[in-house]
């Protein structure tokens, strides 16, 4: 469950509260404000705090004293030329806080996007709950054959019921373990000192859950739903992404527009690439001998002109 009924409360408490301000408001992320989308078995995401609005990309990007708008149309215009030609600044005009939940192993590919503020939940500190990530099991995979990098098509029958039993067994009996040393009380009730916190997580696998608050700009994190919201990011973490998407294209919608057009939807091609459009589009039937790309350039090359474009 991703929140007991405690923090709910706690969350409709805080939105019934709200106040005066004579801040920039984006009424798309009003209606998120403090909820937790959940995501994952126990994970969620839910929006902490923000900072600016479409009008406040474009404030900045004229530095301008009020609000410095002409008409929607013309905002609209120009986030897209600022987001076509790579002028990024003016996006780092907006933030956003998050508070997250999910598995220590998507937080390891999630930290790695560097141009963030982090503060996790310490298991030095505190004790993690019995929440493990489990697969659905249709999202249950064999190794993909043809990227090293991926999975293939989903696990059935006795193999798919053996990993989902490993999995759960696993988690259940490392939580066990890990319960069993810090407690104060021993194996046959006798009191005993407890093992600390920070070293007894070291026996957790990497599905248990952790949570941060994380602080981003709006470029930076365009940056960070490209990558994974893409299709080839694991899904674990596309999840997270997509949960992300739809609360930006809520905040910003012109901005999360533009973003959907040129980045999720447009694809960047190489000198290479766009010469074979070019001969294409003159009536060559270029082929990836003559493409002058390698065979996993052309593959991709052809991806690109065939989902991409539908
Ligand atoms: C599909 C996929 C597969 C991946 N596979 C692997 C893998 O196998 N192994 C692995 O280790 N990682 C892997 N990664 C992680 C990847 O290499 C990046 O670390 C991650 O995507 C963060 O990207 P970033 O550095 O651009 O983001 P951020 O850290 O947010 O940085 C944003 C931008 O800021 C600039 N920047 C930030 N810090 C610096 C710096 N110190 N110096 C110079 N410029 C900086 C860069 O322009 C950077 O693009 C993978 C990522 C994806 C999406």
């Amino acid at each position: 469950m991703p929140l007991s009924p405690q923090q709910q409360a706690e969350i409709d408490e805080q939105r019934q509260a709200p106040q005066q301000t004579l801040r920039a408001v984006s009424s798309g992320m009003e209606k998120h404000l403090y909820k937790a989308q959940p995501v994952l078995d126990h994970g969620f995401v839910r929006v902490i705090d923000y900072m600016g609005d479409d009008a406040a990309i474009c404030q900045a990007a004229r530095v301008s004293y009020g609000k410095g708008t002409k008409s929607v149309q013309n905002d609209e215009g120009l986030i897209r030329y600022l987001m076509r030609h790579w002028h990024s600044t003016p996006f780092e005009m907006c933030e956003i806080k998050l508070h997250v939940k999910l598995p220590v192993f998507v937080a390891r590919q999630w930290i790695r996007h560097r141009t963030a503020n982090v503060n996790e939940y310490s298991a030095r500190y505190s004790i993690l709950d019995r929440e493990f990530y489990i697969p659905a099991p249709e999202h249950i995979n064999a190794q993909s054959v043809v990227n090293n990098q991926g999975r293939g098509g989903v696990l059935e029958g006795a193999e798919a019921a053996r990993v989902l039993e490993i999995l759960k067994s696993d988690s259940n009996r490392a939580y066990d373990n890990y319960e069993a040393m810090i407690s104060q009380d021993g194996p046959g009730g006798e009191t005993q000192d407890g093992l600390a916190r920070e070293l007894a997580r070291m026996n957790l696998p990497a599905n248990v859950y952790t949570q941060w608050y994380w602080k981003v700009d709006l470029h930076n994190l365009f940056h960070f739903l490209r990558l994974r919201a893409d299709a080839h990011a694991q899904y674990e973490i596309r999840v997270y992404a997509d949960a992300i998407c739809a609360m930006v294209a809520d905040w910003v919608p012109a901005a999360y527009r533009a973003f959907e057009d040129y980045r999720l939807g447009g694809a960047s091609m190489s000198g290479k690439a766009l010469n074979c459009v070019r001969r294409m589009l003159k009536g060559e039937a270029v082929t990836q001998e003559t493409s002058g790309m390698s065979k996993g350039e052309w593959r991709e090359f052809q991806e690109v002109l065939t989902e991409k474009s539908e």
